[in-house]
Order: structure tokens, then sequence, then C-alpha cells
């Protein structure tokens, strides 16, 4: 056994998840280092770096929703963080990867392709443009690193239906973002936000979890184009 899943290993027993996802992630991982030296999809190049604040932080997520039989939708996803880590801990749930950039869903093809995961749905587009084809399509809505809460909320809240939840996924320093995300939330459908606060596993690095719940139909006319979110955030 590699040393990265040694570590998975440990986290996801330290999360109550099932350990044997570790071998699975363990390999997703060697791709993941594997083709970052040839194009640019994480900044973190270490294993046990990749193994901590890639995967049990994203798989940390588990612990705040139900995410059993859920359609969720992964905004910006990236090399897939967190949606593929939580797809691993928790099969049942039909996961959609959406990314701007066609390499990097290139990538999460090929894991997917490679880890057996044929029900996984990789889409390149833009959060804003998808909107209308998936306008309240799914359950829960997640997202880590993207763009502030303002704006990302106008990308994500469109996606979720009414009942679900947007989940995003921040740094522990995160108070001047909530509370100018206040009126983009109520806006676009959303409840006050609570807030959940863990440590990433295996690390003393606070992070927090941004739980949105959708109770009103987002209203016409949102998400506007990119151009209008950015320049007058809501
Ligand atoms: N969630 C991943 C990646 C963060 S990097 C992680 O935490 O590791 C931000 C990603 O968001 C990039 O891959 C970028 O292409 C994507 N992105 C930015 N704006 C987007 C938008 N409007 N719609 C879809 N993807 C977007």
């Amino acid at each position: 056994m590699s040393d990265m899943e040694r570590l998975l290993r440990g986290g996801l027993s330290a999360l109550g998840l099932p350990p044997d996802a570790a071998e699975a992630m363990a390999r997703y991982g060697r791709m993941l280092l594997e083709r970052n030296r040839v194009m640019n999809l994480t900044a973190i190049t270490s294993e046990a770096d990749v193994a901590r604040l890639h995967f049990l932080d994203s798989c940390a997520l588990a612990a705040f929703a139900d995410f059993r039989g859920k359609s969720v939708v992964d905004v910006g996803t990236g090399a897939g963080f967190p949606g593929l880590p939580l797809r691993l801990v928790e099969p049942s749930m039909r996961l959609t990867l959406l990314d701007a950039q066609r390499k990097r869903v290139d990538f999460l093809r090929d894991v997917c392709a490679a880890l057996e995961l044929p029900d996984v749905t990789a889409i390149q587009g833009r959060a804003e443009e998808c909107a209308a084809e998936y306008r309240e399509a799914f359950d829960i809505a997640v997202s880590r690193a993207v763009a502030g809460l303002p704006v990302l909320a106008e990308l994500c809240m469109p996606l979720v239906r009414v009942g679900g939840e947007f989940l995003a996924m921040k740094s522990a320093n995160c108070d001047e973002e909530l509370s100018s995300a206040k009126r983009a939330v109520a806006t676009l459908g959303g409840e006050a936000a609570q807030v959940a606060e863990y440590a990433i596993p295996g690390t003393d690095v606070p992070r927090r979890l941004i739980i949105i719940k959708k109770t009103r139909p987002t209203p016409p006319g949102y998400p506007r184009t990119f151009a209008k979110i950015k320049k007058k955030p809501l």
C-alpha cells in the first residue's frame, strides 16, 4: 500500500467514512500528480498534501450534508474537488462535474474512465451559461475555491431546486464575504446561511462550510452574464 493510500485510509476512518475508497482515491491522486507535470491542475504537489488538502478536505463535507441518492453538481470543479472524492465515498449520489476549462474536463473524463465511474457526468461550460439547460435541476450544488460568495451564489443557486441546498467551502476568515453575500442569497431564493466549522482531517487547518437552503425559486433574470455578475455583484 502506498503512503498516500495509508494516509487516506486513516483520514477516511477518522471521518467515519468507508476506508476502502482510499484505493481509488490514491489512484486518482497519482493520475493528478502525473498529469500536473504537463498541465496546470493543482498547486499542491506532494502526495501527503494531495491526500489531506484535496481528498480529505473534500470528504469532510460528508459530515454536513446527506448526499445519499442526491443529484449533485460541483461548480468549478477543476481537477474534481470536492465532487469526485465525495462520489467515491457515497456511490449512490448522481454527480455532475462542471468546469469552464476543456483540459480539466478532459482530465476528469480520463479519471472517471480509469476508476470505472460511467455514471459521473463531466460538462465543459460556464455555470452562468449552463443555467438555462440545468435550471433548478440539482438537489445540491457544491463549490470550492471558485469565487467570492456574492458571485458564487449567483453561479450556483439557479442550479439548485427549491428544497435543495448550496454548500460553499471557504477558509476560516470568511466573515466579510459572508455578510456581503446576504442580499445576493436572499435575492436568489436562499435562506440565511448556516456556518459549520471543521479542521481538515490530519491537520489543524481550519475550514468553514457555508450551507444555504434554497426555499424559493430563483427569479427570472438570474444568473446574469458573467460580465454583469462581476461588475455589479448582488
Ligand atoms: N474546485 C476546485 C478548483 C478550483 S480552481 C478545487 O477546489 O480544487 C477554479 C475553477 O473554477 C477553475 O477550474 C475554473 O475553470 C473554474 N471556473 C471559474 N469560473 C467558472 C464558471 N463561471 N463556470 C464554471 N467553471 C468556472
